[in-house]
């Protein structure tokens, strides 16, 4: 090995602990990618001219197949079904640290002698980690493409059946450990742990999923490091082990802003309105106020501090490009525009960021729940564009409701406050909101986009 081999693996090491640094704010995410992805390409070429045997060929043409299928996927998917994208990619990145392990355990070690103690058990460890993540994953998608229930499946006994799939896996994972030369045990149990990732995922409600989805994004980081330690590759080691690092700690990120456990999280059954809970009726009693968007257009103009907050409802009547349009109408006008910004707004981190960022809102813009809490008060109008739980003043409650405690916008501390939705109903928690009904509120009923659309034809009309 000459000393060139092992630094370019260090300065590939380097680059996804920068890229990951700077993933962690959106300014910075793009030059994250870019170096992450040169870390990537630094570590494959370095691995490939290393070996001298893997046939460049084929290694190149993976490169380009790659390349070209994310290329795609990154122009022509909806921001909105980035969650499934990520889901999709986690599952293939666990069956590849499962398909990895498994020739190295059973076919390339076979060449030179038994695989050792450290090679055994970290093979096992991938096969079953990374089919687990596959087959989790590929549910996580159905989900939330629509092709599997998005309700939580639970059927009779479905714990009693989790308990036997788990015992099932268990023993394949002990044949597989004592007949070290039979490979097939290996995907035996595989397929076992396949079976164990499906009857986790299936009893999750959809809307938790993307909650899931950053476990099992762990869980795939988990595979790939132990296929490393398979394979002997620090690299993969590292790569693996962040990976699986970063995935847990955004579950937890994920977790302590929606106030819930993670065991909350996967026994599911969340979002379900209540049966304690009164209807949607008897809870508002017709007290709530209409508005249309003429007249919220005058309120827009007589005020001086305008504060938009963006929710899930944003995302789905894709308004973000209606809502930079009247921020530069007003603007015009000299009135200040900000936005709020909840840490689980819409469905997944950073959700509500990316979407305005795209349309060239300026970070400067986009505060924080910290940031602007203390602000409210001295906002003329808060304008809610589809948001409903990260608004709900019954979260200050500190117990009774799925959101009690979960940190909010204190929205209902602005002089007056506009909620565009289309309805009443609850938001993903499946909770009422008070706030529709408080004394300084008006109700904008329609889509999102329709709406703030109206009011840019208003503004440029008069
Ligand atoms: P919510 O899900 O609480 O509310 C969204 C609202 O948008 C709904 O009440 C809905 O009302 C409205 N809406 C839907 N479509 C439209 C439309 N076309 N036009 C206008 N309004 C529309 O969203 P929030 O962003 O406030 O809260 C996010 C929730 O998701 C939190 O509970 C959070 O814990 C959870 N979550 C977030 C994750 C994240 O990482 N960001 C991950 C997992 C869960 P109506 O139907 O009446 O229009």
């Amino acid at each position: 090995m000459n000393i060139y081999q092992p630094v370019a693996l260090l300065v590939a090491a380097l680059c996804f602990i920068i890229a990951l640094k700077q993933l962690s704010h959106p300014r910075s995410a793009l030059g994250g990618n870019a170096i992450g992805a040169f870390g990537m390409l630094l570590a494959i070429v370095v691995t490939v001219l290393a070996s001298g045997r893997l046939p460049t060929g084929i290694v190149i043409l993976g490169l380009l197949i790659g390349t070209v299928i994310g290329l795609l996927c990154a122009i022509f998917i909806q921001f909105t079904a980035m969650p499934q994208l990520v889901a999709l990619f986690n599952g293939f990145g666990g069956i590849s640290s499962a398909l990895v392990a498994g020739v190295v355990l059973y076919y390339l070690s076979a060449e030179s002698a038994t695989a050792t103690l450290t090679t055994q058990i970290a093979g096992i460890a991938s096969g079953v980690i990374g089919a687990v993540t596959f087959m989790g994953s590929l549910i996580a998608f159905g989900k939330l493409q629509g092709m599997v229930s998005e309700k939580p499946i639970i059927y009779p006994g479905h714990q009693i059946v989790k308990l036997l799939i788990i015992l099932l896996c268990g023993a394949t994972i002990y044949i597989a450990a004592s007949n070290p030369g039979n490979a097939a045990w290996y995907w035996l149990m595989a397929a076992a742990a396949g079976i164990l990732g499906i009857v986790l995922v299936l009893p999750i409600g959809g809307a938790d999923m993307p909650v899931v989805i950053a476990l099992l994004n762990s869980y795939s980081g988990l595979a790939a490091a132990a296929t490393g330690f398979a394979l002997s590759n620090n690299l993969l080691i590292v790569a693996g082990t962040l990976v699986g690092a970063s995935g847990i700690i955004l579950t937890r990120i994920m977790c302590r802003a929606m106030n819930r456990s993670l065991a909350n999280v996967l026994l599911g059954g969340f979002g379900v309105v209540a049966s304690s809970q009164p209807g949607g009726d008897e809870f508002y009693q017709g007290k709530y106020k209409r508005t249309s968007p003429e007249e919220v257009l005058l309120l827009l103009k007589s005020a001086r501090k305008v504060v938009f907050v963006p929710g899930y409802g944003m995302a789905v009547a894709q308004a973000q490009s209606a809502v930079r349009a009247l921020t530069t109408l007003l603007e015009n006008e000299k009135i200040e525009v900000r936005f709020a910004i909840h840490p689980v707004a819409g469905r997944m981190p950073g959700h509500m960021n990316v979407l305005l960022a795209e349309e060239q809102i300026s970070y400067e813009k986009m505060w924080e729940l910290e940031r602007i809490n203390p602000d409210f008060p001295n906002v003329d109008v808060a304008v809610i564009i589809g948001a409903n739980d990260v608004v709900n003043p019954l979260a200050r409650e500190g117990s009774g409701n799925p959101i009690s405690g979960m940190p909010i916008l204190d929205v209902d501390r602005a002089r007056a406050v506009v909620v565009i939705k289309r309805s009443l109903s609850p938001g993903f928690a499946g909770v009422h909101n008070p706030l529709f009904i408080q004394d300084n509120t008006l109700m904008l009923f329609g889509d999102g986009r329709q709406m703030v659309e109206e009011m840019v034809r208003a503004f440029k009309e008069v």
